[in-house]
């Protein structure tokens, strides 16, 4: 990464991807970019972030690993209200986020793809039903097609996006980090909040940029079975390789 050349005003955005956060009373209009699904094994403790569970010292130290189902999505900027799902308004300026769902919601949604078939053609409303803890809830927008499937202009946005996205996904989601480092980390006091009520800070804002080097061990833990709740998303069994983007974009 080198400096990006800007004309006085431009903004630029933090490279990493963005998780989805709703907002209690504040629907959002979702599109689900992929059928496959990963599911994140991590850690978290405000001295170290979060970061992905390795099997050994991390779990001694901080207990077993959290699971969260992680879901890539296209988030539309709702333009009307929302009270009226047949007729509902939003489009355009889309983001690419991820989802990050507990149990609780995921398989709310696996209800919702159940009774409706295949839900990466379909757009979603996302109530949220608690903030702190980002339960969400789902209905599906019966539109014939998701809106930046069928959208033009949409479309060739998402593509663009798409990458960076895949690189991007694995950084943002939590971070890599040895066992010295976490030791370390865990080494340093605790600092005290200000506002303790508030909920844990995006993992997105918390992933700095890793050294290629850093990256190890993430493979394992997805291996394992869910402790207590083997996946049985749409997918089946959480996978190790890419969101398949290009096969769903291309051929959708
Ligand atoms: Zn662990």
């Amino acid at each position: 990464m080198s400096l990006t050349d800007l004309t006085f005003g431009d903004k630029v955005k933090p490279v990493a991807i963005e998780r989805f956060k709703g907002e209690e009373g504040t629907p959002d209009v979702i599109g689900l970019m992929s059928s496959k699904i990963k599911a994140s094994f991590t850690h978290y403790d405000p001295r170290t972030g979060y970061f992905y569970c390795f099997k050994g010292e991390c779990c001694q130290n901080l207990g077993l690993p959290s699971v969260r189902y992680i879901l890539p999505v296209v988030q539309y900027t709702l333009l009307g209200k929302a009270n009226d799902l047949a007729n509902l308004d939003y489009g355009a300026p889309i983001t690419l986020k991820y989802l990050s769902l507990g149990k609780e919601s995921y398989e709310k949604l696996k209800v919702k793809w159940d009774l409706n078939g295949d839900l990466t053609h379909k757009d979603l409303l996302v109530i949220c039903d608690d903030a702190g803890y980002q339960k969400l809830s789902f209905e599906v927008l019966q539109a014939k097609e998701s809106k930046w499937r069928s959208d033009p202009a949409l479309l060739q946005q998402v593509k663009e996006l798409a990458n960076d996205y895949k690189l991007l996904i694995d950084l943002s989601v939590a971070r890599n980090v040895t066992v010295d480092k976490m030791l370390e980390l865990l080494a340093a006091p605790i600092e005290e909040r200000p506002n303790t009520r508030q909920s844990k800070p995006a993992p997105a804002r918390q992933a700095p940029r890793l050294a290629p080097s850093s990256q190890v061990s993430h493979s394992q833990p997805a291996q394992q079975a869910l402790p207590g709740s083997p996946p049985t998303g749409p997918a089946g069994a959480a996978k190790q390789d890419d969101f398949d983007f290009d096969s769903i974009i291309d051929n959708p």
